[in-house]
């Protein structure tokens, strides 16, 4: 302890030149979490920065998360912005309604990204989040938790300069047919999905292989204690202890339940020739 008073937690510090000249890439957006070397990685290009990990920090990805078994890089598209307001976006070309993010602007921060990513992209996808894009699935998840990282492009306003898209080949990934205010939930959802799928993320990776869609099929209904609430039991098989017959039940139930609720997924697709 020291006779010196605390300051205030808004009063400004001096940091020297820190202080009044901002650097291009705040240190604690490059060192938020730990930097293993091999770690499956996201990087996210995004104007909300803030908004990460948000809900991925919490429970088994934000323990896997701290653990370095996966990692986050955020990219602050405001500090690739142009002038001293760092504009990014600017109106459509043609007129309408909203501001389009501009292509110079999100050139720099994508070849800042991809910057030492491998070349291949199976190895380290690129991605815009976007409600035109293919509805992102299982497969996805598990195709991109098979490469090294992914980099995802959150969009806002209305959208990005499509020459973008066809200059990088990115592909366009939407997390379903509704459409959001920015790219950030739907990465998040798509990093959740993914991560999981990573090994050791999960505690126990059985509920991995038994889950829905992993097999073509939703799950079938889950019980726990207590055995008998509000006058409903526990389905009889279940309590029977003879793991056959359970796994017969589970079976069937899976199958009835992904006929009557989705029976788009027991139709064979050119999906499933991949
Ligand atoms: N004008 C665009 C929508 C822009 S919404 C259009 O009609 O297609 C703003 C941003 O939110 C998009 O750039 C995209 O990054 C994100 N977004 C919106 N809906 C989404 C969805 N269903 N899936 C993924 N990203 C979405």
């Amino acid at each position: 302890m020291t006779d010196q008073p605390a300051p205030a937690p808004d009063t400004p510090k001096s940091h020297g030149r820190l202080a009044v000249r901002p650097t291009l890439r705040p240190r604690e957006l490059m060192t938020n979490t730990p930097d293993l070397a091999g770690a499956w990685t996201a990087k996210i290009i995004t104007l909300f920065p803030e908004a990460f990990p948000g809900v991925l920090g919490e429970s088994l990805t934000g323990k896997a998360l701290q653990e370095g078994k996966w990692r986050l890089e955020k990219i602050h598209l405001r500090e690739f912005g142009i002038g001293k307001h760092r504009n990014v976006d600017d109106t459509p070309a043609g007129g309408g309604a909203g501001m389009v993010l501009r292509p110079d602007v999100m050139g720099n921060a994508i070849d800042f990204a991809m910057d030492g990513t491998p070349p291949n992209r199976d190895d380290w996808p690129l991605v815009y989040l976007s409600p035109r894009g293919k509805r992102f699935d299982q497969a996805t998840a598990r195709r991109w938790s098979n490469a090294q990282g992914v980099t995802m492009i959150c969009g806002r306003f209305e959208g990005l300069d499509d020459r973008v898209l066809y200059h990088y080949g990115i592909e366009e990934v939407s997390l379903g047919d509704f459409v959001l205010t920015g790219g950030e939930i739907a990465a998040q959802a798509m990093i959740d999905a993914t991560v999981r799928l990573l090994p050791d993320v999960l505690g126990n990776a059985q509920s991995i292989e038994e889950e829905s869609h992993s097999h073509g099929l939703l799950e079938h209904p889950q019980f726990t204690k207590p055995a008998e609430w509000r006058g409903l039991p526990i389905p009889e098989v279940l309590m029977s202890g003879h793991h056959g017959k359970i796994a017969e039940w589970r079976q069937k139930m899976a199958e009835k339940i992904t006929r009557e609720r989705r029976p788009d997924m027991l139709k064979p697709s050119s999906d499933d020739q991949r």
